[in-house]
C-alpha cells in the first residue's frame, strides 16, 4: 500500500551544491543507461543518479520475445547489468523498484516513490535526463484487461509462466515488429498463433509487396493471418472481431504500438512536439535548459522529410543517450536525424527497412522513383545462395535515396545497413554503383546488390532505361501495349502474366518479325533479362519499357492486391 507522507518529504542534496554536480537520469534501460555510463567515461567527478521503477536496469528488451519462445533459456543473459555492477564499474547510484512520480522544474528536483513500499523522498539535480520510453497503446475495447504486453522483464517472466502451462490457442493482436517476434516465438512454444491486424497488410513500414512476402512466411511455419478485420472485444476465452468472427484463445498478447511516455514531462510543462513526443533540440535538450530527453519519449529529426517524427528503436535510444552525455559534459555534437533503420527476423525470412516506404512518399506528395531487384546473397555457385527481395526509393531528379526494404535470407541486414550508411552520408542512388564493397564467393557477388542498385538508378536517372512499376501494366495492356516474356519456353510454361507472348531474350532479334509493331512492354523473371531485351528493342527502333523486378515482383505486388498471400508460401527464392 502506498503511504502518503505526513510531514515535509525529506530531500537528498545532491553534490550540485559542492564542487561536484548532480545528474538524475530517469530509466535504467537503453537511453538512460547510454547516457548514464558515457557521461562517467566522460567526468568522474559527476553524482550520477539512475532511476528505474522495475527491478531490472540494462536489461534487454529486445530479447524480450525469444525469452518467453524458450530460445534464449536463462532468464540472467537478458540482464546486461546489475545495480551492483554499475555501481562497482561506473560509480552509478542506480535505484531500482523506484518511480519517479514528480518533477518540479523550478526548485530543480524530482520526487521518487517506491514501489516496494510508497516511501517518497525528494531529489535535488543539476541536469536531469528523462529517458522513459513508451507506454504501450491499450485501445478501449471490451476485454481489453485481459491482454497481455511484452515490454519489461516482469511482462516475459508473467508471458512465460502462461506459456509453461501449455496453453493451445494465442492471439496476438498486432502484426508490427513486436506483434511478429512474439508469433513466432509463441508458435515455437507450441501454441496455435492468429495474427490479427487491423491494417491491410503486416509490417506497416514495408510496401504491400514486400510485406506479403512475410505474411507467406507466417502462413508457412502455420501462423494464421488476419489483416484489415479489428478486435472488437476480448472474451475470456476468444477473441471477437469487427466482421463478427470469434477466433479461440486460451492466451492474449496485444502489441499494438507505443506512445510516449510524456507524464513526467507534462508534469514539468515542458514543450511536446507535433507527434505527442517530447520536444527536443538538436542536443537532445527539452524547452527546459536542464532537462533532456532521449528515445521512446522523444520527437526525432526525420532524415528524409526534415521535420518530428516518432521512432522507437534501441539503436536511437542509445545514440541518443550517449549525445545528451556529451552536452551535459560540454561536448559540442552535431544533431544526428534518424532514417528509421529496422530490422526483424520472422522465422527463415529477414524483414528490414531504412528511411520512407512508398505509401508516406506518395502521401507526402514528394516525387519518388523506385527499383526492385532480387539478388542473391552471394554468389550463386558458392553452396547455399538464398535471393532477396530488395527495394530501393530515390528522387528521380537529384538522385537522393529515400528509402529501401528487403525481405530474404542472409545478406538482407548487410545491405540495408549499407543502403541506411548511404543516406546518412548523403551518397546519392547512382552512387551505390561505385562503393567498394567487400567481395569473395560466400559473402557476395563482384557486383554486389547494392552497386547493382546504383546501376540500375544510374539508368533510370540518365533516361537510359524506363521501367514500369506492377501496377502499371494492367493500363499499358488495354492502352495496346504488347506484353513481352523474354524468358525462355521452359519458365513460360510455368505461369507467365495473362496475355503475354513468350519471346525468349536469346530468339529476340530473330522472332522480331512476328511480334508486331510494339510498342513492348517487357519482362522476365526479376527484370535483368528485361532490361537487356529493352536496350535491345531501343536499339532497332521500337518503343519497349521494362516491368521493374520483373515476373517476381508482379506476382507479390498482385498477391497483395488480391489478398493471395498463400499464392507464395512457396517461393522461388
Ligand atoms: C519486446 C520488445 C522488443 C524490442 N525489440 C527491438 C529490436 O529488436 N530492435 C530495436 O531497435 N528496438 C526494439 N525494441 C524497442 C527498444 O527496446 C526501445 O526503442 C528502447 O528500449 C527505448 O529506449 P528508452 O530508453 O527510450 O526506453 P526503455 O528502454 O523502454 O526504458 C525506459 C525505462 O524507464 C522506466 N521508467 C519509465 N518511467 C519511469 C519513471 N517515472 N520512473 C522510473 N523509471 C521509469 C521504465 O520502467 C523502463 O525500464 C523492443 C522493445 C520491446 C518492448
Amino acid at each position: 500500500m502506498i503511504t502518503e507522507p505526513t510531514g515535509p518529504l525529506p530531500v537528498e542534496h545532491g553534490a550540485g551544491e559542492g564542487p561536484s554536480r548532480r545528474v538524475v537520469i530517469v530509466g535504467g534501460v537503453a537511453g538512460g543507461m547510454s547516457a548514464a555510463t558515457r557521461l562517467r567515461r566522460l567526468d568522474e567527478a559527476a553524482d550520477i543518479v539512475v532511476v528505474e521503477r522495475t527491478g531490472h536496469v540494462s536489461y534487454a528488451n529486445c530479447g524480450l520475445p525469444y525469452f518467453v519462445g524458450g530460445v534464449i533459456e536463462d532468464e540472467d543473459d537478458l540482464l546486461l547489468q546489475t545495480p551492483g555492477r554499475l555501481h562497482e564499474r561506473f560509480r552509478l547510484d542506480v535505484r531500482v523498484d523506484t518511480e519517479v512520480v514528480g518533477v518540479d522544474p523550478g526548485s530543480h528536483t524530482v520526487s521518487l516513490r517506491s514501489t516496494l513500499d510508497g516511501s517518497e523522498s525528494t531529489l535535488r539535480f543539476d541536469k536531469l535526463v528523462l529517458s522513459p520510453g513508451g507506454v504501450s497503446v491499450r485501445p478501449p475495447i471490451p476485454g481489453f484487461d485481459r491482454v497481455r504486453s511484452l515490454r519489461t522483464v516482469e511482462d516475459a517472466q508473467r508471458l512465460s509462466a502462461v506459456v509453461e502451462a501449455a496453453p493451445r490457442s494465442a492471439v496476438v493482436i498486432g502484426a508490427g515488429f513486436i506483434g511478429l517476434e512474439t508469433a513466432e516465438n509463441l508458435s515455437h512454444a507450441g501454441i496455435g498463433v492468429t495474427v490479427v491486424e487491423s491494417a491491410p497488410q503486416v509490417l506497416s513500414p514495408l510496401d504491400p509487396e514486400l510485406a506479403v512476402l512475410v505474411e507467406a512466411e507466417l502462413l508457412a511455419n502455420g501462423v494464421v493471418v488476419e489483416t484489415g478485420v479489428a478486435v472488437t472485444a476480448v472474451t475470456p476465452t476468444a477473441v471477437v472481431l469487427a466482421d463478427g468472427r470469434s477466433l479461440p484463445a486460451d492466451l492474449v498478447v496485444g502489441s499494438i504500438g507505443v506512445r510516449p511516455d510524456t507524464r513526467l514531462a507534462d508534469l514539468a510543462g515542458l514543450a511536446i512536439g507535433p507527434n505527442g513526443g517530447i520536444a527536443v533540440d538538436g542536443c537532445g535538450r527539452t524547452s527546459h535548459r536542464d532537462i533532456y530527453a532521449v528515445g521512446d519519449a522523444v520527437e526525432k529529426t526525420d532524415s528524409v522529410g526534415g521535420g518530428s517524427s516518432l521512432v522507437a528503436l534501441a539503436n536511437v535510444a542509445n545514440r541518443q543517450g550517449r549525445r545528451v552525455a556529451d552536452h551535459i559534459a560540454g561536448l559540442a555534437r552535431p544533431p544526428a536525424p534518424s532514417t528509421g533503420t529496422a530490422i526483424v527476423k520472422v522465422f527463415t525470412r529477414t524483414a528490414a527497412m531504412t528511411g520512407w516506404n512508398e505509401r508516406r512518399l506518395r502521401a507526402a506528395g514528394r516525387p519518388y522513383r523506385c527499383i526492385h531487384s532480387h539478388p542473391w546473397n552471394h554468389a550463386t555457385y558458392y553452396p547455399g545462395a538464398e535471393q532477396m527481395s530488395l527495394k530501393l526509393l530515390f528522387d528521380p531528379f537529384d538522385g537522393t535515396i529515400l528509402g529501401a526494404q528487403a525481405v530474404g535470407g542472409s545478406g538482407v541486414d548487410k545491405r540495408i545497413d549499407v543502403l541506411a550508411t548511404a543516406m546518412t552520408a548523403g551518397i546519392a542512388a547512382a552512387g551505390l554503383a561505385d562503393l567498394d564493397l567487400a567481395y569473395a564467393p560466400p559473402y557476395s557477388s563482384a557486383k554486389d546488390p547494392v552497386n547493382m542498385l546504383g546501376y540500375m538508378a544510374e539508368n533510370i536517372l540518365s533516361g537510359e532505361c524506363d521501367v514500369v512499376e506492377p501496377d502499371e501494366v494492367a493500363g499499358l495492356v488495354a492502352e495496346g501495349w504488347s506484353l513481352l516474356d523474354v524468358r525462355s519456353p521452359a519458365e513460360f510454361d510455368t505461369g507467365s502474366i495473362p496475355g503475354a507472348t513468350s519471346a525468349p531474350l536469346d530468339d529476340l532479334r530473330h522472332d522480331l518479325a512476328t511480334l508486331g509493331p510494339g510498342p513492348f512492354l517487357v519482362y522476365c523473371q526479376v527484370g535483368q533479362r528485361g532490361h537487356t531485351a529493352t536496350e535491345l528493342l531501343h536499339e532497332l527502333g521500337y518503343t519497349a519499357r521494362n516491368l521493374d523486378g520483373g515476373l517476381t515482383t508482379w506476382r507479390a505486388a498482385e498477391a497483395a492486391r488480391t489478398g493471395t498471400a498463400r499464392s507464395l508460401v512457396r517461393p522461388a527464392w
